[in-house]
């Protein structure tokens, strides 16, 4: 119940998902922080659920500016922060890349600046006003390990996530703060139902299904309990690792 008590978080894109999810089971655990999004609707109604010990903060990972003032507004109301959840990410919306002729170099970049160079500096960011041995979790996808249609630049910026947390450990040893990645595999989110049009959705995700190992799609909820592992004193022997949660598909299917 209480292996984060006191803990200050912050979840970029802790406004739906596996964001949300990890940002439940912080607060289940004991922390307070801060969650972000660029959408204020849904910021506010997760606020809500997470109650008063946390904020919703405004911002676009992509805009320098905007990853300052996150981790400011959090320093300024609650005095510390503990733990960085790097989230917020995905396919980028309405960019399709099922060919490599497809690809051009405008959403390549769009990719890129969404998830790799997000995440990089989304950690810098929170340098300043992290405390010595924090944790840091980038969320990395088992689409890093294996392709999928369309996914081939999505995959490629996640492999270097989980690269990242490898140099970033290394980089944050004088201070004990540990990196890791956590690479979910298929899990059931509103990410899952933008990629997929609404008439095909309960097929794509029976298809899903028989190619899991474990015969199901994975929840934000089972997410979050990883990121409370890794986020507390329990991995305290764990840096620069990746932890792979995809139902077996990657490694045994
Ligand atoms: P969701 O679409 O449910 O959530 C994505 C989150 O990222 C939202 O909170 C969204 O908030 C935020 N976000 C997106 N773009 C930006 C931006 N430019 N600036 C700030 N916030 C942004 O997706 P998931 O929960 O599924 O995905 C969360 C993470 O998990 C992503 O990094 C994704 O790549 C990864 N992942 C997901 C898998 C899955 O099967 N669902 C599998 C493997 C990895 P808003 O729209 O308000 O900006």
């Amino acid at each position: 119940m209480n292996k984060l008590k006191n803990k200050v978080a912050v979840v970029t894109g802790g406004n739906s998902g596996i964001g949300f999810g990890i940002a439940e089971a912080f607060k289940n655990e004991g922390a307070i922080g801060s969650i972000t999004g660029r959408n204020q609707e849904t910021l506010d109604n997760c606020v809500q659920e997470l109650g008063a010990d946390f904020i919703g903060i405004k911002s676009d990972v992509t805009k320098m500016e905007d990853l300052e003032q996150i981790f400011k507004e959090t320093f300024n109301k609650f005095g510390k922060l503990d733990i960085l959840v790097v989230n917020a990410g995905g396919v980028v919306d309405g960019v399709q890349m099922s060919s490599v002729s497809d690809v051009t170099e405008e959403n390549f970049d769009k990719y890129i600046d969404l998830n790799l160079k997000s995440s990089y500096f989304t950690v810098q960011k929170a340098l300043p006003y992290l405390n010595d041995g924090a944790s840091i979790i980038l969320i990395g996808s088992s689409a890093a390990h294996r392709a999928a249609p369309g996914m081939t630049i999505y995959g490629a910026a996640k492999a270097a996530i989980i690269s990242l947390a490898k140099g970033l450990s290394h980089d944050l040893l004088d201070r004990k703060i540990r990196v890791n990645s956590l690479s979910p595999g298929s899990i059931d989110t509103p990410a899952f139902g933008k990629m997929i049009p609404q008439e095909q959705l309960e097929e794509v995700k029976q298809i899903w299904k028989n190619i899991i190992p474990v015969g199901r799609m994975g929840l934000p909820s089972e997410m979050g309990k990883i990121a409370v592992f890794l986020a507390s004193d329990d991995s305290v022997f764990i840096v620069g690792t990746e932890i792979l949660a995809d139902g077996g598909m990657t490694n045994i299917n």
